[in-house]
């Protein structure tokens, strides 16, 4: 594993101070970005100085690690409490697996693409984080450990999967970019009695979200 030097803490602290500037507020997202070494996530160390640009990052399999930015966003939008059930959709390379577990929320995380999964198992237990990662179809949710208080959804989902919403425990919370490739919407979904009350929070750009192709 690499190490995490003095160069890396001072990179994740001005970084830190980037996304308060561009309006994160919840100080426990800023402290949990300010504690995961997210340069540990991108496999190739000679990339490591991007580690800490507010920028996505390609990772093989054609995925990328999300932008700081958006991976702050979609935490601060989650109001994740500590012991909460939470349910990633698109584990990539667990950099929002490992923010999530900061945060104290008891993870499940779902990946399609079988050697994305296999290497970010690995990752997370050599750092000590504890998740349980799954690979599957992120489109049929966790079915056997539902419910959930909130879920994640960090790949482009053309619409909002059905299976989700039923999933989801009563008064629970769903972020999830919607929208065609290249460009989505976030919402935040609650779950209410009266159905899904959505709220929206702006453009953003993620890979797709690809149905039934497990096994990839
Ligand atoms: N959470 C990651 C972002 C990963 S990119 C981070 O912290 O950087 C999105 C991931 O979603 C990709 O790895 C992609 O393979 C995965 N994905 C796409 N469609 C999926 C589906 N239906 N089920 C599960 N994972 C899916």
């Amino acid at each position: 594993m690499q190490p995490d030097d003095f160069r890396h803490q001072g990179l994740r602290r001005k970084l830190v101070e980037e996304l308060r500037r561009k309006g994160i507020k919840d100080e426990r997202v800023l402290a949990a970005i300010g504690k995961v070494p997210r340069h540990r996530f991108i496999e190739d160390s000679a990339f490591d100085r991007f580690a800490y640009v507010d920028q996505p990052f390609p990772i093989g399999c054609g995925q990328t690690i999300s932008q700081p930015y958006t991976v702050a966003v979609q935490s601060e939008l989650l109001q994740v409490a500590p012991g909460e059930k939470v349910l990633e959709i698109g584990t990539g390379c667990g950099y929002q697996t490992a923010i999530l577990c900061e945060l104290g929320a008891k993870v499940y995380s779902i990946e399609r693409h079988r050697p994305l999964y296999l290497a970010t198992k690995a990752r997370l237990a050599a750092m000590g984080y504890r998740a349980m990662l799954v690979h599957g179809d992120g489109y049929k949710g966790l079915p056997k450990d539902a419910p959930f208080d909130k879920m994640i959804v960090t790949c482009g989902a053309p619409e909002v999967p059905q299976a989700l919403a039923g999933q989801l425990r009563p008064g629970g919370l769903l972020v999830i970019p919607v929208g065609g490739e290249g460009r989505q919407e976030m919402y935040s979904l609650e779950r209410t009695a009266a159905g899904m009350k959505a709220t929206k929070h702006g453009a953003f750009s993620f890979v797709p979200m690809l149905e039934n192709k497990a096994g990839g």
